[in-house]
């Protein structure tokens, strides 16, 4: 198929480097040049704005940081709501329902149709095409763009009919996911104040009650090793966690635990760590307790 690919970030350029190697054609924009070149040095084609990918092609992704961002690209001047040819907008970033249910009524006034489905599953699922992708919008608009998702992603669920909801899937699944990392960093750090070696404690965990994705997989890879290269970066988790907060308040739904996970991946972005990988959270726990949890 003729796609068009908006955010060739840590997610944006696997997924693209993935539907080139499947032989689609693809059009990409994004403002690192580098990031462009890349996946122009394999085949893509490159863009000068928004506009231009939605003007060649009638269906187009994005994959971008930030809600703020995201309505940037589809609705500013120069933005994929004045392209000539699209009529497919598909949404495969964390921005909150708020923000699809709005693209999607800009969008739907022009005759243009949207998916919101964001993906979980790391960069390493964006390389290796094993992301689970949450799905919402007209069911028949996702099946006639199956082949694509079935590139990037390995497990797909159509969450609903309604845009919106599989964002508030995603944020439920990362508040979760932000929950375990925070915790586990303070767990961890105790255990290491107390003598036990970071092996023993993940050894026993991993096969006990405690066990979580955190210590199953982000610290044994990125922690222990102090390399802190998961490529999900801590303003991101901080981002997903206040819009799951902000939902669930205009739900009417209290939420305890998640507003001080809040303030812990809140904090770690107001000291400048915004831009550090999210498993690098644990490095404040660490610095208070004056131990370190590695190898
Ligand atoms: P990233 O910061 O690595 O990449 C974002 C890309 O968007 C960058 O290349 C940047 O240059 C580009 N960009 C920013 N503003 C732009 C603009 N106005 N026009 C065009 N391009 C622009 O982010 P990421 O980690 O790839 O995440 C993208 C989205 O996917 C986020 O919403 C994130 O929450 C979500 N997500 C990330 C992961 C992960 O593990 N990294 C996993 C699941 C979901």
């Amino acid at each position: 198929m003729e796609l068009g690919f908006v955010g060739l970030g840590a997610m944006g350029l696997p997924m693209v480097q993935r539907l080139l190697a499947a032989k689609h054609s693809v059009v990409v924009f994004d403002l690192n040049r580098d990031a462009v070149a890349t996946a122009v040095a394999q085949g893509a084609i490159a863009a000068a704005s928004p506009l231009e990918v939605a003007s060649l092609v009638e269906t187009v992704f994005v994959s971008l940081p930030t809600p703020a961002i995201v309505r940037n690209v589809v609705t500013a001047t120069g933005g994929l709501i004045d392209g000539t040819r699209i009529r497919h907008y598909i949404d495969l970033s964390t921005t909150g329902g708020q923000t699809a249910k709005d693209m999607a009524e800009r969008l739907a006034a022009r005759g243009i149709a949207s998916l919101d489905a964001p993906v979980s599953g790391g960069t390493e699922g964006a390389k290796n095409g094993t992301l689970a992708i949450m799905i919402s919008g007209e069911e028949a608009l996702f099946e006639s763009l199956r082949p694509v998702f079935e590139v990037i992603g390995k497990n797909l669920f159509h969450v609903g009919r309604d845009i919106g909801q599989a964002q508030t899937m995603k944020l439920i699944n990362n508040l979760l996911a932000a929950t375990a990392v925070a915790a586990s960093s303070e767990a961890l750090v105790m255990g290491a104040k107390a003598g036990l070696s970071a092996e023993t404690m993940l050894n026993v965990i991993n096969v006990s009650s405690g066990r979580n994705m955190a210590t199953e997989k982000y610290f044994p890879a990125a922690v222990l090793t102090r390399r802190f290269d998961f490529g999900f970066k801590t303003e991101l988790m901080y981002k997903d966690v206040r819009l799951c907060v902000e939902e669930a308040e205009a739900l009417g739904v209290p939420m305890w635990i998640a507003g001080t996970v809040k303030q812990v991946w809140g904090f770690a972005t107001s000291q400048n760590a915004g831009k550090e990988d999210m498993t690098a959270i644990i490095k404040f726990t660490e610095g208070w307790a004056g131990v370190e949890v590695k190898s």
